[in-house]
């Protein structure tokens, strides 16, 4: 690492966003799972609830308002106290690119 970046990692240390509560953590808090990144609190729930699908969309480039609405979801479980995380994989359906977007419930 060189001086200058060690200087600005010090002066704006990076920061990602917790997969379950939204909230920003320095990337050194975080711990990732999978594709998650996951704050020290909500890790541990993440091994110890069970996860429960609560809604899985699909969206596309025809559709992307879709993604939106997933995550107005999630802050609305947030809001609820209900902890959950939302899980992206991508397919090829006949030349086009489809997110599948699934969003989990810990409890
Ligand atoms: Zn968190």
């Amino acid at each position: 690492m060189s001086i200058f970046t060690k200087i600005k990692s010090f002066i704006f240390p990076t920061r990602s966003v917790c997969s379950v509560c939204l909230k920003s953590f320095k990337d050194k808090d975080l711990r990732a799972h999978d594709t998650l990144a996951l704050c020290p609190s909500d890790y541990n729930d993440f091994q110890a609830l069970n996860h429960i699908l609560y809604k899985s969309i699909e969206t596309s480039v025809d559709h992307p308002e879709r993604g939106v609405g997933i995550y107005q979801l999630q802050k609305e479980l947030i809001s609820q106290g209900v902890k959950s995380y939302i899980l992206s994989s991508y397919k090829e359906v006949e030349g086009d690119i489809v997110t599948e977007m699934k969003l989990f419930c810990l409890k």
